[in-house]
């Protein structure tokens, strides 16, 4: 109806960019071969996008390894690099707008949530990590003879990096902007449910025509720019990112992703997505030349509401913690165990909070979940539904899918979990909430460990005590208290156990893209 168009929000977004970026360029596929990227709101086809197979990861990584090997972006000036991320940051942030659009097209997301937190977000990070691009630096140490030794903090090379669909742009941004400070050339598959996000902010990152990024997008700060950089041996790269640097290459998993987690000339890779998959990453990088490997992989969060704990915040933040972004978050929330003493009133609470969700088209002011990616996710989502019921968990709401059309599937809540059953154990990533009870710490403690991942852990409570004590014995790179999902760019993030190797953010990710060099020399006159 126009009432329902009118209350819209999506402002006018074109998809420009589909094909494969290599070297600075967009082009087909070598197989010409293409595939649809599709609108989870409907199902419908969004665009045709390159399908990028070896051959294409090959010349993506040629390219990258040349960028790498021939500069001039790993010898030039750190500082020079450093306003290279400033400038597309800055130029992201003006195409804002059109970026949460695409976003929200291409992935089902609340356009609110892409604009008002992911956007922000991203921008953010690569103004973080231009920070520390000209603050990397070895050191020297002593010896037990003789030498003068020094460190070298050195690029690792080439790096490969593969992403997801659930957050395409801040898993962009994890996996980009540290690997870019530290002065490595990449070649990054973007997940292919999702790829448009990645090649529109690739586009901005190439943009050399500095007077037109200034007329366009420079906030006033930038006008000095044009004096300060007019330096001759600079004049080339002042603005863009030189080709090859960044590569991008949607396309399927176990045909472009395999071919770059086996390629014998990739230095380094990263990897976010599934358990199940980050093991195979880890064994083609053995396979091949022993890569080393960052995962970032599934998880079970335990979010512990306390029995000191004010209800109505409890159920408010155990919501979010489970259902933001459709449930479709490796660090969800997804086993709620909640003090004996306050579970009735928790869970009739829960209960009325997911029924008051809005679930609808994310285009739309005030939706606060979108439909889920796709047809296999949603399918995926409905069984482990189901296999709740046969479990003989409570269903108390939700449980199946929402309208006719598109992957929305209803807030759902189950009640009288147990440890054992599936939707307690396995990641379902989906509106699935499942609410168990616990007695006291040491019960909560041994139950929220005894699973095979570790990423992150919520713990609601007021008593201090209560908050160190669980924050110490809580196996999980992350542990929010009184809060959840607080991703800054400085925050370190990364799993125990069976949820990954390795931390993304803050100063933790520069290390997986460095080498150490030590370079020792015999003192002349010690
Ligand atoms: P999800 O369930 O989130 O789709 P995946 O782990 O399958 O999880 O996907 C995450 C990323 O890994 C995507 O970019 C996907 O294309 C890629 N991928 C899937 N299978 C493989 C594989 N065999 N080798 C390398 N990458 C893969």
């Amino acid at each position: 109806s126009t009432a329902a168009i009118e209350e819209l929000i999506i402002p006018p977004v074109q998809v420009n960019y589909t094909k494969l970026l290599i070297n600075g360029q967009f082009v087909d596929a070598a197989s010409g071969k293409t595939f649809p990227t599709l609108d989870p709101r409907t199902g419908e086809v969004i665009a045709h996008v390159a399908e990028a197979d070896s051959e294409d990861i090959n010349r993506a990584v040629s390219a990258a390894r040349k960028a790498f090997d021939e500069g001039p972006w790993p010898k030039m000036t750190a500082y020079e690099r450093s306003r290279i991320l400033l400038r597309f940051a800055d130029l992201v942030e003006k195409h804002s707008d059109e970026l949460a659009a695409l976003e929200t097209w291409n992935n089902g997301k609340p356009f609110e949530q892409a604009a008002k937190a992911e956007l922000p977000l991203f921008v953010r990070l690569f103004h973080y990590y231009a920070g520390w691009a000209d603050k990397i630096h070895g050191l020297t140490a002593p010896a037990d003879g003789p030498y003068h030794v020094q460190t070298l903090h050195e690029p690792i090379g080439v790096a490969g990096q593969i992403i997801p669909w659930n957050f395409p742009l801040i898993m962009f941004a994890w996996k980009v902007g540290p690997a870019l400070a530290c002065g490595n050339t990449i070649v990054l598959k973007a997940a292919e449910q999702t790829p448009l996000t990645a090649l529109y902010v690739a586009k901005l990152f190439h943009e050399h025509n500095l007077a037109k990024i200034q007329a366009d997008a420079m906030p006033e700060h930038y006008e000095a720019e044009l004096e300060i950089n007019d330096f001759p041996q600079n004049a080339r790269w002042k603005a863009g990112l030189p080709p090859g640097v960044l590569n991008i290459v949607p396309g399927y998993g176990p045909t472009a992703g395999a071919a770059l987690a086996r390629h014998m000339d990739v230095d380094k890779i990263a990897f976010t997505g599934s358990t199940d998959t980050g093991k195979v990453v880890l064994e083609l990088a053995a396979k091949s030349n022993l890569k080393p490997v960052t995962l970032e992989l599934g998880g079970k969060s335990p979010f512990i509401v306390c029995e000191d704990a004010d209800v109505d915040k409890a159920v408010e933040l155990a919501h979010f913690a489970l259902f933001f972004n459709q449930g479709q978050c490796c660090c969800a929330g997804s086993r709620t165990f909640v003090h004996e003493r306050v579970y009735d009133e928790f869970l009739e609470k829960s209960k009325a909070r997911a029924l008051r969700r809005t679930v609808g088209d994310p285009f739309k002011k005030g939706i606060e979940q979108g439909p889920q990616i796709d047809g296999e996710q949603f399918e995926k989502i409905l069984r482990y539904i189901r296999s709740g019921v046969e479990s003989s968990a409570t269903l108390e709401c939700g449980g199946g899918r929402l309208g006719s059309k598109g992957f929305y599937i209803q807030p759902t809540v189950f009640s009288g979990v147990q440890d054992h059953m599936l939707i307690a154990k396995d990641e379902i990533f989906g509106p699935v909430q499942s609410i168990l009870k616990f007695n006291d710490l040491d019960d909560v403690i041994r139950r929220a460990n005894a699973t095979r991942y570790g990423l992150a852990a919520g713990v609601f409570t007021n008593n201090l005590d209560t908050a160190n004590t669980l924050s110490r014995a809580l196996r999980a790179g992350t542990v929010w208290i009184n809060c959840f999902d607080v991703f800054d760019a400085a925050i370190p993030f990364g799993g125990y156990k069976m949820s990954g190797i390795g931390r993304e953010k803050g100063i933790y990710s520069l290390h997986n893209y460095l080498q150490v060099k030590s370079v020792v020399t015999p003192l002349k006159n010690p």
